[in-house]
């Protein structure tokens, strides 16, 4: 299998607007140039994959169900706007919080790496030439360990971060994007346009 550069995504505060747990489908909202840039992964051939950490299932707040609804919501959003997404992988675990299976130490909440791996394995992704997008510390992580490129958006919790807690970045931004397009073209400029 040819492996190819991919661009990951967080789903809240990076590709919708951060408005804390998503518990219902009415709350999902697309930031306003997030379907353009889908559109530029879509048109350059680089994969678009949502990788999100919805700690909300162990918690008890929402069921998968639920979070299911809400993530047919965005891609029908997307598509409605021309844009599609190449995956959405999801982790619902928490360390200390809810029941079982919920309740895990688990490999695929960021900051670590295992919905990006994962990803990568199910659909032939070349990490390495890869970027991450998010707007947390926490989606700078995995980026990184998996070899990745890495993007903070300012849109979401990265404005904050930015200004006021970037001196204990564990991992320092590659590059810093207003929002998801400014982003999406700067990864295609290093590494996914070629
Ligand atoms: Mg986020
Ligand atoms: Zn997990």
């Amino acid at each position: 299998m040819t492996s190819r550069p991919a661009v990951f995504l967080d789903r809240d505060g990076t590709l919708t607007d951060e408005v804390g747990y998503v518990n219902h489908p009415s709350r999902l909202r697309l930031l306003p140039r997030s379907a353009e840039a889908i559109r530029r992964l879509n048109a350059a051939g680089v994969p678009a994959v949502v990788v999100t950490n919805q700690a909300g299932i162990a918690r008890g707040y929402f069921s998968q169900d639920v979070l299911d609804a809400v993530n047919a919501t965005l891609v029908a959003q997307l598509a409605e706007a021309g844009a599609r997404l190449d995956g959405v992988y999801v982790c619902p675990h928490h360390p200390t919080e809810g029941a079982p299976p919920y309740r895990a130490r688990c490999e695929c909440r960021k900051p670590k790496p295992g919905l990006l791996r994962r990803a990568a394995a199910e659909l032939g992704l070349d990490l390495a030439r890869s970027t991450m997008i998010g707007d947390k510390p926490s989606d700078l992580v995995p980026g990184r360990e998996v070899g990745a490129a890495t993007v903070l958006v300012l849109t979401g919790y990265g404005r904050g971060e930015w200004e006021y807690h970037r001196d204990r970045f564990a991992v320092k931004p590659d590059h810093v994007a207003d929002d998801l397009l400014d982003a999406v073209e700067w990864a295609l400029a290093q590494r996914g346009a070629a």
